[in-house]
């Protein structure tokens, strides 16, 4: 699959998804769910442009990654939402059952590609892809062994989905580290990368400044662009 099938394909695609309800998962952690349609699946880990439409506001899209995985049967997107909110989130507080979102996607090459060791490091919210890819390989495991080791660094010790992370180690999918400094996350990605430098493949989500301190970490350890996917989350 290449940047087209990836990318500009799915982006000219846009629907409107049905709300159906949204949660609390934590302290300014609420998670939104969309009627999912028949004919609608994509990639456990992209994302999609959702825009607001039930009334007109500036700048009334954003890229969310999709923390359902496909085999799930509703799309759900979970977001921080503090007191301090943008006008595009307070819109999402507002919806209420049936009312519509508008989705284009969903896109990105931010996905599992083979069964090489692979290391997910995820910065606070940015596990949200994540969640989408664990839960997917629950469902559909690859063939192969696939080796998955979850890096989750949250300041707050705030760590979303925590049962069921816990539920996936008991199920040998995933083993996971929780850490609360960026020293232990350079350590945790060292640890690996030693281990399996270039024939491991490095997922990164989170905050820009994290990504950026991940990405020159891990180059600092001989490990290659290409075997580097990131998710970028802005705004945080
Ligand atoms: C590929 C990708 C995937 C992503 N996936 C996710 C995801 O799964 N979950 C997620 O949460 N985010 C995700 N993001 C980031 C997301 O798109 C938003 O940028 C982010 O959630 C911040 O949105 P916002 O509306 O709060 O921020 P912005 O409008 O960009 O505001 C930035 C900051 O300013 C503050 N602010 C904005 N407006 C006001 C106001 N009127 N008054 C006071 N303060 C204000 C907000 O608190 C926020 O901290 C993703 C981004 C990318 C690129």
């Amino acid at each position: 699959m290449g940047f087209f099938q990836d990318n500009l394909v799915p982006f000219f695609k846009k629907r409107e998804l049905q709300f159906i309800e949204s949660y609390k998962e934590a302290d300014d952690v609420y998670s939104f769910v969309f009627a999912k349609e028949e004919d609608l699946t994509w990639k456990a880990g992209q994302y999609g442009l959702f825009s607001i439409t039930h009334k007109s506001i500036n700048n009334g899209t954003r890229p969310f990654s999709i923390s359902s995985a496909p085999d799930e049967d509703a799309v759900r997107i979970t977001t921080r939402i503090g007191e301090q909110r943008s006008e595009f989130k307070s819109s999402l507080m507002e919806l209420t059952p049936g009312m519509k979102i508008m989705m284009r996607g969903p896109v990105g090459p931010f996905y599992l590609r083979d069964n090489s060791p692979t290391l997910l490091i995820a910065g606070g919210i940015g596990i949200t892809p994540f969640r989408s890819i664990l839960r997917q390989l629950e469902t559909a495991p690859n063939e192969a062994e696939t080796r998955i080791h979850l890096l989750y660094l949250d300041g707050n010790r705030d760590y979303l989905f925590k049962d069921e992370l816990a539920d996936m180690e008991k199920r040998a999918l995933v083993s996971v580290t929780y850490l609360d400094s960026r020293d232990e996350l350079h350590q945790g990605i060292q640890k690996f990368s030693a281990l399996h430098k270039n024939n491991g493949k490095y997922y990164v989500a989170g905050p820009k400044a994290m990504i950026e301190s991940v990405t020159s970490c891990l180059q600092s350890d001989q490990v290659s662009k290409q075997n580097i996917k990131k998710d970028a989350f802005s705004g945080y």
